[in-house]
């Protein structure tokens, strides 16, 4: 039996459903319930490590279940799942920890997927917490890498350039995710020396691809952090020249632009990059970070719609209104929209009938190593219909 075990109990087949769904592709074994008695015997006899529970059901009430779970004081994490006024919630959450349950945080309706898999990861993650100390040291060791994922335009069909996304391979743990190093290189002050190992590595990739005629854009991920405290122009030019690549070449997305304290100087960095023909992008667009302001004041090439967006905009009318507003403003300004984490056909005929110009998930194509994308971008040439779902490595 995995270690990762999850039970979920919700009236709504839909809810119950979704949480099932995601959980078994982060790599849970799953069982869904809508019956409190059914839930409470699962939760003895088959030990789940994560358990999600609606509070507000008609036939169950929640909060008993969570009660009898304390008797008998379970060990499982529980994520609270509920459509109750939030200090019902907080009060659910503060007696369960009262009572020596480990609550692991709380789910709204409507559930959106991304919150769910992020309080998945935040559970896993916990289990094993990453040091700056030990990104330093791996970064010493050249422990990280750089997967690609296409970029698809949607109006041709034809690749759109590539985004790399770094990936540390542990000598113990095997591969892991950036969200679980990435906030933790931001906080410790690491980031300033892996931004400029990454761009020296998508450099490098695109010379090698040029080498085998494949002339391909690389888009790379800059903290804003990192680019209020870097000379990018500098880095990426010194790099492009190594190399003889032509820096028109690279996208730079930014995220995290909060993190960019100094607007003015990080205008002028942005000029000269521009100037350079590097592109820039701002990533998760439409998250607490990105704003409006700086969608005007900066001189952004393209906007990325955040994924939480674009996961349900097929079935979610509240997405499918966010992505529609953010194209048409993007548009107004003169700026490009690429939409990530499209995973299904149906979210792409959506966001082709949105006006979004390039697409990118794992409808098209994974993350994946340099090698398979070579493959994959010459594979690429045939009609719509032969492309294959999903390519290459696991994310
Ligand atoms: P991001 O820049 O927004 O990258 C897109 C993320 O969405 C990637 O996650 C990608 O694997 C994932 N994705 C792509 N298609 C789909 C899809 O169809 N469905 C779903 N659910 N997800 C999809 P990944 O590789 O785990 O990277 C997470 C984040 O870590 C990135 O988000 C980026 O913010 C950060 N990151 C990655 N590499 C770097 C880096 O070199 N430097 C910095 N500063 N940040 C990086
Ligand atoms: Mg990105
Ligand atoms: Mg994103």
């Amino acid at each position: 039996m995995p270690d990762n075990r999850l039970l979920v109990i919700d009236d709504e087949p839909d809810v119950a459903a979704t949480v099932g769904r995601v959980a078994r592709r982060a790599g849970f074994d799953t069982i869904v319930t809508t019956d409190g008695a059914d839930f409470l015997e699962r939760a003895w006899s088959w030990e789940p490590t994560v358990m999600v529970l609606d509070l507000a059901m008609p036939d169950v009430d929640g909060r008993e279940i969570l009660a009898e779970l304390a008797r008998r004081s379970s060990k499982a994490h529980i994520l609270i799942v509920s459509g109750f006024e939030r200090p019902e919630i907080e009060e659910a959450m503060a007696a369960g920890r009262a009572a020596g349950l480990n609550m692991a945080g709380i789910l709204e309706k409507p559930l959106r997927i991304d919150s769910l898999r992020a309080a998945l990861r935040a559970i896993y993650d916990d289990a094993e917490l990453i040091s700056a100390e030990d990104t330093r040291a791996a970064l010493e060791r050249g422990e990280f890498f750089l997967h690609y994922q296409p970029k698809v335009s949607l109006r041709t069909l034809r690749p759109a350039g590539v985004e790399a996304l770094a990936r540390w391979r542990h000598p113990q743990r095997g591969l892991i995710s950036p969200d679980s190093f990435i906030p933790v290189m931001e906080a410790g002050g690491v980031m300033d020396r892996f931004t400029p190992h990454v761009i020296g590595q998508a450099v490098a990739q695109a010379r090698t691809w040029r080498d085998q005629n494949l002339d391909i854009g690389i888009a790379v991920n800059v903290s804003g952090g990192s680019f209020d405290r870097l000379r990018l122009d500098d880095i990426i030019g010194q790099r492009c020249r190594e190399q003889g690549v032509d820096p028109a070449c690279l996208t730079v997305e930014i995220t995290e632009t909060a993190a960019m304290v100094n607007v003015a100087e990080a205008i002028d960095g942005m000029r000269r990059l521009r100037a350079m023909g590097v592109r820039i992008s701002i990533d998760d667009f439409g998250t607490g970070y990105s704003s409006l302001v700086q969608l005007h004041r900066l001189p952004f090439s393209e906007v990325k719609i955040d994924k939480s967006f674009v996961l349900d905009c097929d079935i979610n009318p509240e997405s499918q209104v966010i992505v529609r507003t953010i194209v048409s403003l993007a548009h107004n300004l003169g700026l490009k929209v690429v939409a990530e984490g499209v995973e299904t056909a149906g979210i792409s005929d959506q966001l082709l009938a949105a006006g979004c110009d390039i697409v990118q998930g794992y409808h098209y194509g994974r993350p994946m190593a340099a090698d398979a994308l070579g493959d994959w971008l010459r594979g690429f040439g045939r009609p719509a219909r032969d492309i294959p779902a999903r390519i290459g490595a696991a994310p």
